[in-house]
């Protein structure tokens, strides 16, 4: 970048020093053109009222410093001539004389024959009808550049030193506010030295944040995780050196067995659980949806939870249209299983679990209404987190890993899809998932 703007600036610089060079050539050049006509003409208006009347041989004493000085008569002779070598021919014709014959006056400028000059013609018309013609020799404008170059180059290549000297200063200075800012990265949006880069600034503190965040809650989750490993296998531990150890009466073992039977389910329940919540975190981008009817995958989730109810003394209902959603199957099923799962298990006897679909607004909802115990309002924005829970031994009792909602959330998420709870405690519990559009 440095180099870039540094190049910038240099081109810049050369442009404007080219264009000065071309625009004062320019001017110069003009206004040395007009100077030199001016001066032809006061010569040739003094000289023509200093010998009115006298001899034109008497011209010869104006001919100093360069000025040649020619007399024609009305015919075309020349009657004077200050150069011994000038050309005697018929001067009619010059174009300078063609001019005072017709006009009074007449003036022109020719290169010479010497190299690098340029002749300057000025003709009066006499009241006599003859004319004087005044002629000087000057240096032109480009020899007197010629002249000039070198010391114009030299000026060049100073201003160039100066300004890639300055120009590298001024972008060091412009660049070093953001080369700080790389090495406090961490506080990036402290002290923001261009307005300019503020976007840039916020959207590399957001990803920080993001990153700060996902973090975080990646820590958490291990720190959940290893504790909600270590109380079944600490139980499972305790049970089993017990009947190493014949501690436990013989009657104790059948009881202790059953107790580790249940502990290693939560834990297998618990492994499968995080590798799906892993999985969904993986596929968060990709997407391999068919059609699913949500009313079929509610029922299926019955026949697998149809025990379970009627050991809870739940009765399960499935009501409402077949509704098609582009979803994956597996997932979508996952996912009623979940909702359909808590809703048996935070119910009570003689309880009842209905799965309600229906379509509205050009959405298809799933809802799983439950007469169970409820939420607490202050638990309700919580309980999708991941091992949240309102009553941490009821949900164990009841083999909850806590991570049941937060599956569903994930699922849902992938959907597109919408979840509202509505929860009273004591009377139980709605939870509604609406699905972007029924195909
Ligand atoms: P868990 O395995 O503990 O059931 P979940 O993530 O499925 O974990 O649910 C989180 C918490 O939300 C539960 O512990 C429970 O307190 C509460 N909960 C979930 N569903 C219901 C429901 N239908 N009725 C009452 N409470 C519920």
């Amino acid at each position: 970048m440095e180099q870039k703007i540094n190049g910038r600036m240099l081109f810049v610089a050369l442009l404007a020093m080219a264009l000065t060079i071309i625009a004062s050539f320019w001017v110069f050049h003009r206004a040395f053109d007009e100077q030199v006509r001016r001066d032809m003409s006061s010569y040739a208006r003094l000289i023509a009222e200093a010998i009115d009347g006298k001899n034109p041989a008497e011209l010869g004493d104006f001919a100093v410093d360069g000025l040649r000085i020619t007399m024609i008569a009305p015919s075309g002779n020349v009657l004077f001539e200050s150069e011994q070598h000038g050309i005697m021919d018929n001067h009619l014709t010059r174009p300078e004389i063609v001019e005072a014959v017709d006009y009074g006056a007449g003036e022109s400028s020719r290169m010479s024959d010497t190299m690098g000059y340029k002749t300057y013609y000025y003709a009066l018309r006499l009241d006599d009808g003859s004319v004087l013609r005044v002629a000087k020799q000057a240096q032109s404008m480009y020899s007197i550049y010629n002249r000039a170059l070198p010391i114009m180059l030299g000026i060049g290549m100073l201003l160039l030193l100066v300004t890639v000297g300055v120009s590298t200063y001024l972008t060091r200075g412009l660049l070093r506010p953001i080369e700080k800012m790389a090495v406090n990265i961490e506080h990036i949006d402290r002290d923001v030295p261009y307005k300019e880069l503020e976007p840039f600034v916020f959207a590399i503190k957001e990803q920080q944040l993001r990153k700060q965040e996902v973090e975080r809650m990646r820590q958490e989750f291990t720190a959940n995780v290893s504790h909600e490993l270590k109380t079944p296998l600490t139980s499972i531990s305790g049970y089993a050196e017990m009947i190493e150890t014949g501690m436990a009466q013989a009657d104790d073992i059948k009881d202790f067995a059953g107790k580790i039977r249940f502990e290693a389910g939560r834990l297998i329940r618990l492994i499968g659980d995080i590798i799906q919540l892993g999985r969904l975190d993986e596929k968060g981008g990709q997407r391999k949806f068919v059609q699913v009817d949500l009313r079929q995958v509610a029922d299926s989730a019955f026949e697998y939870l149809g025990f379970a109810a009627e050991q809870a003394g739940v009765t399960l209902e499935a009501r409402g249209p077949h509704l098609w959603v582009m979803g994956d199957r597996g997932m979508l099923e996952e996912l009623v299983y979940n909702l359909c799962d808590n809703a048996i298990r935070y119910n009570r006897p003689g309880g009842k679990v209905v799965v309600e679909t229906s379509a509205e607004d050009e959405r298809a909802a799933l809802a799983v209404i439950d007469t169970g115990i409820g939420i607490p309002t202050e638990h309700q924005t919580r309980i999708f987190e991941r091992f949240y829970r309102v009553d941490k031994s009821r949900s164990k009792e009841s083999g909850g890993t806590g991570l049941g909602l937060a599956i569903v959330k994930h699922i849902a998420l992938h959907h597109g899809a919408e979840i509202k709870l509505d929860s009273a405690e004591g009377s139980g519990t709605v939870i509604t998932v609406w699905f972007p559009s029924p195909v």
